[in-house]
């Protein structure tokens, strides 16, 4: 079996991994790479970051990397918080805090249209580097609702539910999220040509 090192340490997001890919890659997370220097995620879009992201793993480690990154974008906010979705309300991975920032910056707002975006890169030595994006659409709600998942999952409401991310289970996040949408078109990619 494959080994691919994920670069992440979330282990929400090594399990949505493992779902989709376990069958195919054994999955190596940051864990198992103590030494390795900190990547700083300097693009401005999602995609800059996930391909500074897996490109750098790959060269330090030889491996074979995937990377993901992934945030919020609201229409009333100009795309905020965007690339910075983890370190909306300024400490980085403070959800509590950047979802009160947001509601409170929505606050008399009724645009409420916005998306979560995940872009995932695959870097290979010697090879070219691939990416692939998923969207999943919805609005902001007006307070927070539900208790699974992280982030802005209990303030997320996907197209077509009257839910927040955050009241569903995650087998159904997981079956509808921007996160699955870009693994799956990672997994098409991989039936191809491997
Ligand atoms: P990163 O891809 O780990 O840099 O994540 C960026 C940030 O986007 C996270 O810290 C969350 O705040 C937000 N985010 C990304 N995906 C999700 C999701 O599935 N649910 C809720 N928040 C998310």
């Amino acid at each position: 079996m494959t080994e691919v090192l994920l670069a992440t340490g979330n282990s929400h997001k090594l399990q949505e991994f493992e779902a989709i890919l376990g069958h195919i890659f054994r999955f190596l997370s940051l864990k198992d790479f103590p030494d390795l220097p900190d990547i700083e995620e300097t693009g401005q879009t999602f995609t800059e970051n996930a391909i500074i992201k897996a490109e750098t793993l790959s060269l330090y480690t030889g491996k074979d990397a995937i990377a993901d990154d992934s945030g919020l974008v609201v229409e009333a906010l100009d795309g905020q918080p965007g690339v910075h979705s983890a370190r909306y309300a300024g400490k980085h991975g403070d959800d509590a805090g950047n979802r009160k920032l947001l509601l409170d910056n929505l606050s008399g707002v009724s645009l409420r249209s916005a998306y979560f975006e995940c872009v995932i890169a695959r870097a290979r030595p010697g090879q070219e580097t691939i990416f692939f994006s998923g969207r999943l659409m919805g609005k902001i709600g007006y307070a927070e609702e539900g208790e699974n998942g992280f982030g802005y999952d209990s303030v997320f409401i996907p197209d077509g539910y009257s839910v927040t991310l955050a009241q569903l289970c995650p087998k159904d996040k997981n079956a509808i999220s921007h996160r699955k949408l870009a693994i799956d078109q990672l997994l098409q990619s991989i039936n191809h040509s491997g």
